[in-house]
């Protein structure tokens, strides 16, 4: 039956650093079971402590998700590049199941030693620091929801809410793609080659939005008169700047989720974001970025500044308009280096799904630059400037 994850942990430390198997074969599915759950050595302090491990058959929620095309479109993108995501809207409209939807989408893994379908690993606010790196048990490292994640899906639901010390945490993996477990006399370290999924309310009430507060921008910041939220504007800033920036930094795709009128839900509207069609996109857009970057399995969103450089020097030495409008799209937001980056790669990523029904394709376009620098810096979406 599952595959015993206890024996691969204490394994780790004698094979030095090597991926979490956390396999679980097909047919330990029942039919109609949507998930399965894995536990680690029933006395662990993490097997008490957290989570446990769900996997998601594929093909069941994506088809389910009523409206938001906007935050699909956004999901598959975050998807075929691997771009880290953040869910920003109302709750109760769908951040959680689109999360967990993104998971269905990706590229099964080949590898015979793991499970096929990438690990979804979903963490709440109560997660400690140590749940989400790992711990010691008997002097035998064990990995945390971060090693868990690995290859897979880490969501952290209403990530302002996360301790400080548990944001913190993640800053160091999301760039190393590993995670150190101290213990007496040495270390053990974990692949821990997570895509972030995040979701976060607008405000502490949930119902802050854009088009409320520039509408009423004028009205005293302190008083609760924004339509349908509670809260001083001083709230929602001091809310939404509980991530900190350098893990704000480290997220591509900032997404809004709408509150969703029941007559949008129930309208019946061709989606062209079909279940099948978002995992042949993924999957064709994938193999361009293999191709770009030389590499087995790399995306646009692990590109290094060097890399980034390196390919758009020679795509702009061609295409000198194209770098006149990344220029001025940079002023007029003021971007930083580090999100010209960001958006360069997240433009790459947009033209790579666009181009999945035409080989040769249209090539990358102003369009591709401009809705890139939106998702990057949230345009249009309920975080605040
Ligand atoms: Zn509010």
């Amino acid at each position: 039956m599952l595959h015993s994850l206890w024996e691969t942990i204490k394994r780790a430390d004698a094979a030095g650093p090597r991926p979490v198997a956390t396999t679980v074969p097909e047919t330990a599915l029942s039919p109609g079971e949507d998930l399965v759950t894995l536990f680690l050595a029933p006395d662990s302090p993490i097997a008490r402590s957290t989570v446990p491990v769900p996997y998601y058959r594929r093909g069941e929620p994506w088809d389910a998700i009523a409206g938001q095309e906007g935050a699909k479109a956004a999901a598959v993108v975050a998807a075929a590049g691997r771009h880290n995501l953040l869910l920003v809207g109302p709750p109760g409209e769908g951040k959680t199941l689109i999360a967990r939807a993104l998971a269905t989408i990706l590229p099964l893994e080949d590898d015979p030693g793991r499970s096929p379908f990438p690990p979804f690993v979903p963490a709440d606010q109560t997660c400690t620091a140590q749940s989400l790196i790992g711990t010691v048990h008997k002097d035998v490292p064990q990995p945390g929801l971060l090693a868990l994640a690995n290859r897979g899906v880490l969501f952290l639901d209403e990530l302002p809410e996360f301790s400080r010390s548990a944001l913190q945490c993640l800053r160091t993996p999301l760039e190393t793609r590993r995670v150190i477990v101290n213990r007496a006399g040495g270390h053990a370290t974990f692949a821990a080659d997570f895509q972030l999924v995040a979701a976060m309310n607008p405000c502490p009430c949930g119902r802050f939005s854009p088009e409320e507060d520039s509408a009423s921008s004028v009205i005293d910041a302190t008083a609760p008169t924004r339509k349908g939220c509670t809260c001083p504007r001083n709230k929602v800033l001091e809310y939404q700047r509980r991530i900190g920036g350098p893990l704000f930094d480290r997220i591509d795709v900032k997404a809004q989720i709408e509150r969703l009128s029941v007559g949008k839900r129930f309208k019946k509207a061709h989606s062209t974001l079909t279940a099948e069609r978002c995992r042949r996109t993924v999957a064709v857009a994938r193999a361009r970025q293999q191709d770009r970057w030389g590499q087995p399995g790399a995306c646009n969103a692990d590109a290094s500044p060097g890399d980034v450089q390196q390919f758009f020097a020679d795509y702009f030495a061609d295409n000198g308009p194209m770098l006149k409008h990344v220029e001025d799209v940079a002023e007029y937001r003021q971007l930083s280096t580090r999100t010209v980056d960001k958006v360069l790669k997240l433009a790459l990523t947009i033209a790579d799904c666009e181009r999945i029904d035409d080989e040769q394709g249209p090539p990358l376009c102003k369009r591709h630059f401009t809705v890139a620098a939106d998702l990057a810096t949230g345009a249009g979406s309920s975080l605040v400037a």
